[in-house]
């Protein structure tokens, strides 16, 4: 590998990037400048892919991965993140940063952004930056408009674009079952084919915060809602069986995360996960069983 031959010394320093789901994604408007207007629940999840940060001499940014298909250019998020520390604090020196890939690509999970934060963090510690975690969070606005969520991590409620970031309780502990389709959806063009019925179609932000706060897991598999879930729906008939057969597996609660294709089932019980789980499997090849992320745990 051509960049760990040019490494300072062998202190390296590890991070974890978890993935997201949106517990809901309501759309209020379309905004001037293309983006549109939102408001979600998201909370981190118990799946992630892991950083190594080298630091190297040489002023120059390389990467590798254990996956072979995404880029390792100016093209991939860290990339973006470790070049956008490097040039707000006018840093000479350069870093190489090992990429472990576990959260599917393109799925609706903020692998991606999720990357991008940890960069962030990793070299925030790795050059004693001493940037706060509003500091991080504007920076990672930058990359993209998860990644200042992912810097904080937890639950939150994400409004603007999604990079207003206000933190909220951990909801009740249970299992999250995640099945992604084998196809890959662009968030553009979810966005981009979504008719807004301004006003018109239920926002549930509010409901899922409420029931966030009183600790209510039949309220927050209630308030799940996402107003992008419609579009993926009629673009890939999978993902609705996928929904159909998790709920008859039992799920407590199901819903397509963020632009998709990836959907989730709650489940409160460890007997209703291992059936919902093996009920995937053999139908869908990615699944995965996890938790949601505490607060003392991020
Ligand atoms: P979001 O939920 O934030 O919309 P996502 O889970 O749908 O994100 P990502 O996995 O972040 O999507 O990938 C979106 C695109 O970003 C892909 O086309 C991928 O090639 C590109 N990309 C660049 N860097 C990375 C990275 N480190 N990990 C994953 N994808 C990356």
């Amino acid at each position: 590998m051509e960049g760990k031959k040019e490494l300072v010394n062998d202190a390296c320093l590890m991070v974890k990037a978890p993935a997201k789901i949106n517990l809901t994604l309501d759309v209020l408007a379309k905004r001037p400048d293309g983006y549109h207007e939102i408001e979600m629940v998201m909370t981190t999840i118990d799946l992630a892919d892991r950083l190594t940060i080298y630091p190297r001499e040489e002023d120059k940014i390389t990467l590798d991965c254990t996956v072979s298909y995404l880029p390792l250019d100016e093209r991939n998020h860290v990339y973006q993140a470790a070049r956008l520390v490097k040039e707000r604090f006018g840093i000479k020196h350069g870093v190489h940063i090992h990429i472990d890939k576990h959260i599917p690509i393109a799925a609706g999970l903020a692998g991606g952004s999720s990357d991008a934060a940890a960069t962030i963090k990793g070299l925030n510690r790795l050059w004693n930056l001493g940037m706060s975690v509003e500091e991080m969070a504007e920076l990672g606005s930058h990359v993209g408009s998860d990644v200042s969520f992912c810097v904080y991590g937890g639950t939150a409620l994400a409004r603007g674009r999604g990079e207003k970031i206000e933190r909220l309780p951990s909801p009740p502990s249970c299992w999250v079952i995640l099945a992604k389709p084998p196809i890959g959806v662009s968030t553009g063009e979810v966005y981009g084919a979504l008719r807004i019925d301004e006003g018109k179609e239920e926002r549930k932000s509010a409901e899922m915060i409420e029931a966030i706060h009183r600790g209510d897991f039949t309220g927050v598999c209630r308030a799940l809602g996402n107003h992008l879930e419609s579009v993926t729906l009629e673009m890939h008939p999978q993902v609705r069986q996928i929904k159909e057969r998790m709920l008859r597996f039992g799920a407590d609660g199901v819903l397509m995360s963020g632009s998709g294709p990836t959907v989730f089932a709650l489940a409160e019980r460890e007997s209703r996960m291992n059936r919902i789980y093996n009920g995937l499997r053999g139908f869908c090849k990615e699944v995965y069983a996890v938790r949601i992320l505490g607060e003392n745990n991020r």
